[in-house]
């Protein structure tokens, strides 16, 4: 089969040399590759340069992104974006279709250049797409996907980052309109917005007086954006947004009032999966570069990469930006495979790990890449320019879309989480089966008669054990099948709330409560059903007794035997 692309080593994903296989990859990836890097390598890579310098990327190049069929693609391929334009789909279309496009597009080694190009679309369209109403959807998306508008998602300010739950913007609502008065920060596309999708406070303090608001430049006076001075990525325009007093229609609010939590909860699996696309190819980027330079620059008379040192440096990146390319590709399968609302809560946690593994991979890269280049890598033209600009757009992937911190210590208090709730239901069963004992030997105890001879005594006794024997056993087998069913219902009607900072214990709550719940999880507990059921058909085919000390002993193993992820 026929290779793709230039051929250097790991300089492409595997399944673009033709003597590899992949399970995931049709002919209609191939053609869209294809297409995807014909655009990038005529109308984007000539001109990362000058994007740079002059801190902006053309309006033109947004519309004749769209022209080309490709930027409708990185708002997911379950958003429906295809039928709003007149543009037509890629086969078959998948995530992978997504991530292809945003990989080739990351070719160009620039964090400005790709975020100014689709990450205000890819981050602020979708709650639109989701959540917003039909009219809003037909007014507003087809244009931003066609690259005539541009859109931004305004969630962070000032005092408000990670702790999302604490934004301080508010929109007080006066008869068929909201008052929107705050400040947003760090707003990637901002200064170059014509919609701002907005989180606010509708409500109360905390989650549930968030809602999610589209606010529009063009009609709504009041908004103002200032470009932010920053370390990298420049050409994505990193924005200040004040809002004065803007008078925002009630018919512009995303999804329900105060219910906006969950709005941007939803959004985050996409972005952070998007980050990881961009990390891994920026990456790579770094390793092919310093590739190409340590079999080009000599010192003490040999090649750079005849100096084994020079060589541990390329293999340690390569055997990470490999590593980080496959589970890409996993997790994306799974996007592609999983139910919608199942993926946002099974692969919450693992898409969060991923994403701070790409960044820290990606850091580790643009190091190394720097060390390789020497001073050419502090420059900011000439052989090492790329390995000069990653470097300092990589803080734009560790910190935004949830930083590092907060998403590896995320994966692991959902895992416990999940655990807690088993237990949880465990105990409330436990308490079911103690009283149902209870009652069966009761009853047992009235029907022995009181005046009866020593023998017909020890017969009775002989038979009440016996009755009560096959009471246990019976209650055993319905013990052991209400509990595979509660842990079954429990997988998937059970959603439980994660608690920002430290605090209370995770408390399970049901599905009446859903609106009000900030993060899903259910794969520990597929797992926890998985392990029941092995524990269950054991127990039952010896027939043991013990049912008093099972619901423990069945907590404790679940518990010791269930291993965390990664
Ligand atoms: C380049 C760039 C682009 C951005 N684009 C957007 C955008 O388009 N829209 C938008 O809304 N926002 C955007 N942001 C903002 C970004 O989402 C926030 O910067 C991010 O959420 C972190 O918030 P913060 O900077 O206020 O840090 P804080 O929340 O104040 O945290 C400070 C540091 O402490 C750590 N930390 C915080 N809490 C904990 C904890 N519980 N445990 C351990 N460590 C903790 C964090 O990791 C962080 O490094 C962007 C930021 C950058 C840098």
């Amino acid at each position: 089969m026929a290779s793709f692309g230039a051929g250097n080593p790991y300089g492409d994903p595997n399944w673009y040399n033709g003597a590899y296989h992949s399970p995931y990859y049709k002919e209609t990836h191939k053609a869209w590759r294809a297409r995807c890097r014909s655009f990038v390598e005529e109308h984007i890579m000539p001109f990362v340069s000058e994007w740079e310098v002059n801190k902006a990327v053309p309006r033109e190049t947004y519309v004749k992104c769209a022209e080309a069929g490709l930027l409708p693609v990185v708002v997911g391929a379950h958003s429906g974006a295809f039928d709003l334009v007149p543009k037509e789909a890629p086969q078959d279309l998948d995530y992978f279709h997504e991530l292809i496009f945003v990989d080739e597009l990351a070719r160009c080694g620039s964090g400005g250049v790709l975020w100014g190009l689709i990450e205000g679309l890819q981050i602020g369209l979708p709650p639109v797409l989701n959540f917003g109403t039909e009219e809003m959807k037909k007014r507003v998306a087809p244009d931003c996907l066609m690259g005539r508008k541009i859109i931004s998602l305004n969630i962070t300010e000032p005092s408000a980052g990670s702790d999302v739950a604490a934004i301080k913007t508010t929109a007080v609502r006066e008869g068929d309109f909201y008052i929107v008065n705050g400040n947003k920060k760090w707003i990637t596309n901002g200064i170059f917005s014509d919609y701002f999708t907005c989180a606010v406070r509708t409500g109360g303090q905390g989650m549930r007086g968030v809602s999610m608001l589209l606010l529009e430049k063009d009609s709504m006076p009041g908004i103002t954006t200032k470009r932010m001075d920053c370390q990298g990525v420049w050409p994505s325009g990193t924005t200040y947004v004040e809002f004065d007093q803007v008078k925002v229609p009630v018919a512009n609010l995303i999804g329900k009032e105060n219910e906006g939590f969950g709005v941007i909860m939803k959004n985050f699996n996409h972005e952070r999966w998007g980050f990881v696309v961009q990390a891994t190819r920026f990456s790579r980027v770094l390793l092919e570069d310093s590739w190409n330079f340590a079999n080009k620059r000599s010192t003490f008379g040999k090649k750079l990469v005849e100096h084994p040192v020079i060589r541990w440096k390329l293999a340690e990146m390569t055997r990470q930006v490999e590593g980080i390319h496959h589970w890409l590709e996993n997790m994306t399968f799974q996007l592609c495979q999983m139910p919608k609302d199942q993926a946002m809560t099974t692969l919450g946690g693992p898409i969060a790990l991923m994403k701070a593994h790409s960044s820290k991979i990606f850091e580790y890269c643009a190091r190394e890449a720097r060390q390789i280049f020497g001073g050419n890598a502090y420059t900011r033209s000439g052989l090492g320019e790329r390995a000069e600009r990653l470097y300092r757009d990589v803080g734009a992937y560790a910190i935004p879309g949830g930083s590092e911190e907060i998403l590896l210590d995320l994966a692991i208090r959902q895992v416990l989480a999940g655990q807690a709730a088993i237990l949880s239901e465990l105990r409330s069963l436990h308490e079911y089966w103690k009283q149902q004992l209870g009652a069966a030997q009761g009853s047992d105890r009235s029907a022995s008669p009181a005046a009866a001879s020593p023998a017909a005594k020890e017969l009775s006794n002989v038979g009440r054990e016996e009755a009560v024997e096959r009471r246990l056993s019976e209650g055993l087998q319905d013990f052991t099948d209400s509990i595979v069913q509660s842990i079954e219902g429990l997988s998937s009607k059970l959603v439980f709330e994660v608690p920002a900072r430290p605090g209370p214990q995770p408390k399970p709550r049901t599905q009446s409560d859903q609106p009000r719940t900030t993060e899903f999880h259910s794969a520990n507990l597929n797992l926890g059903r998985l392990r029941l059921r092995e524990a269950c058909a054991s127990l039952r085919s010896r027939r043991c007794l013990f049912l008093l000390c099972l619901p423990m002993a069945m907590a404790m193993a679940i518990l010791r035997r269930m291993p965390l992820p990664g």
